[in-house]
């Protein structure tokens, strides 16, 4: 996420005391919080506290924020729904915002020309923004309606499957710049590659996607049996899993985990799923550093039985 990679400032905490302040946003008129435990934001349910973090409530709110952090050299990050993040025991320095308000969550469908268009807010859940769409009979994005989280993880990591890619889709985004400016990209300026994009430079406000115009009543029909199929694929009734590998040309992580022998691999409380190898399990008081050595010897033995290089889906922060 942008300026997450810098160093973390020698100064910016002393910026906050200068101005006899707690931290360095408490003249912002917003509400900072510091120390909020992010396992609560994500999927594992693993992970430290954020130093600083802030669920602004529109746009102004967030340019005053990443203003102030590129001002002072703060790192910021976004979560997102939280299912393909990692955060370390220890957590993370800077500021975490989650773009959760109604102003980030807005989704506007218009089926009325020739092709349709969805414009939603990088905060709308992925699966709210399909069913808005297959509702209005929008066809295009159904395939994603069982990837978790929210448009903007979607557009950072390019989600998709067997039936196709959201980037295939998507013909603008909104883009804040560290400097709190806002930007459309549309055109040659959008790339989107195997569960990549080249957003990581800024933070995803918003996205239009373009869809073709079919019948509400058959793409209802495929989207619950791609949810179906889709569930059927996942482990099922717990949110403590995430996934592990990004799947290599030609083949499924899953497959080839199994073909090294690693179903049921366990290290502390984090496990390979034994039905769906490709995911990891934990149990609860399990740490994030569990799940990271559990990653480390999968691919460890992926590689020493197989050759393989696997490829981390999960992102490390
Ligand atoms: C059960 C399960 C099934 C899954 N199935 C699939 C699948 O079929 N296909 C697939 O592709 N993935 C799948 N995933 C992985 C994951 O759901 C996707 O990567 C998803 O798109 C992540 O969205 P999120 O909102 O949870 O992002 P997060 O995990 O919160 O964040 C992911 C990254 O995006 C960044 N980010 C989030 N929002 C923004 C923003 N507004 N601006 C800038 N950066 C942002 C974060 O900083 C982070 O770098 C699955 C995960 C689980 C747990």
């Amino acid at each position: 996420m942008m300026d997450a990679r810098a160093a973390e400032p020698r100064n910016h905490d002393d910026a906050g005391s200068r101005a006899g302040s707690a931290t360095p946003f408490d003249d912002l008129g917003l509400t900072v919080g510091s120390g909020e435990p992010l396992a609560a934001h994500t999927w594992l349910g693993v992970g430290g506290p954020a130093r600083y973090f802030c669920e602004p409530v529109d746009e102004e709110a967030l340019a005053k924020l990443v203003r102030r952090c590129h001002e002072l050299s703060v790192p910021v990050r976004v979560i997102g729904g939280g299912s393909n993040v990692l955060v370390p025991d220890g957590g993370v320095a800077g500021l975490v915002v989650r773009l959760s308000a109604p102003a980030f969550c807005r989704i506007e469908v218009d089926a009325a020309g020739p092709t349709g268009r969805v414009d939603a807010g990088a905060g709308a859940k992925l699966v709210h923004v399909v069913a808005a769409a297959v509702q209005a009979g929008l066809a295009g994005i159904e395939t994603l309606v069982a990837v978790p989280g929210t448009i903007g993880g979607a557009l950072l990591g390019n989600a998709g499957g067997r039936g196709g890619d959201i980037g295939d889709r998507v013909r603008r985004v909104t883009v804040m710049l560290p400097d709190g400016t806002i930007e459309d990209r549309t055109g040659s300026r959008l790339a989107f590659g195997s569960r990549w994009s080249n957003l990581d430079d800024g933070i995803v406000v918003a996205c239009r996607l373009e869809l073709e115009v079919e019948s509400p009543q058959q793409l209802t029909k495929r989207m619950q049996k791609q949810w179906i199929v889709e569930r059927a694929e996942q482990p099922s009734g717990s949110r403590s899993v995430a996934l592990m590998f990004k799947d290599p040309l030609g083949a499924t992580a899953e497959s080839i985990i199994a073909q090294a022998g690693c179903r049921g691999v366990r290290v502390g409380g984090a496990t390979v799923h034994s039905a769906h190898a490709n995911y990891v399990a934990v149990q609860p008081g399990s740490s994030s550093n569990d799940v990271r050595g559990l990653i480390e010897m999968v691919r460890g033995q992926v590689r020493q039985r197989l050759g393989v290089e696997l490829t981390p889906q999960i992102e490390p922060w």
